[in-house]
């Protein structure tokens, strides 16, 4: 558009036009709509930001800017406590599973007959209807007293860890510095 009357406004906001640049500037304000336009909306920002500027700071900026950017520290050390705390238990989950899953193969290639009898048990199971309350005792059968115990050992362990992991992510928590910041504010 008419670049030149643009940078002309810009040139007399910033104080930096000579008289008759001004004077040639309002002449084509007069004739051109979309510059007058431009040149209103300019101007009324411009008294906007110098009122802005004028305005006097709040007595306890500075104050307030420090507690807002040591809540914003805080929360970045929470959610890496909670990040770091849902990865720990996300890999012992995925340690235990391995162990379970080793032990469970591990059985299998000593117990041939029982993974044949509990796949069999399983597909009974799946099959569903009358044949489901059937399939559970074949399974309950084919699984050995100790492996059952084994099996609910792996349970209690998973849970009691997860348990004390959380414990020790909660117990954190109330030492995370961020905390009585934000409380205090
Ligand atoms: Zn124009």
């Amino acid at each position: 558009m008419h670049t030149e009357y643009t940078l002309l406004m810009s040139m007399a906001l910033d104080g930096e036009a000579a008289p008759d640049e001004i004077r040639r500037l309002e002449a084509h304000v007069t004739g051109c709509a979309g510059c007058a336009a431009m040149w209103t909306r300019w101007q009324a920002l411009d008294r906007r930001f110098v009122a802005a500027a004028w305005a006097p700071a709040p007595a306890n900026l500075a104050e307030k800017v420090t507690a807002r950017l040591a809540e914003r520290e805080a929360q970045k050390r929470r959610s890496f406590w909670l990040g770091s705390g849902l990865l720990v238990s996300w890999f012992a989950v995925l340690l235990v599973s391995a162990a379970a899953i080793g032990l469970l193969a591990l059985w299998g290639t000593n117990h041939p007959k029982e993974v044949a009898a509990l796949l069999s048990a399983l597909a009974q199971l799946l099959s569903g209807g009358s044949h489901a309350l059937r399939g559970i005792g074949t399974l309950a059968g084919s699984f050995g007293g100790a492996t059952a115990a084994l099996g609910f050992g792996l349970l209690i362990a998973l849970t009691g860890w997860l348990a004390l992991l959380w414990a020790w992510v909660m117990g954190r928590s109330r030492q995370w510095p961020g905390l009585s910041v934000s409380a205090g504010k």
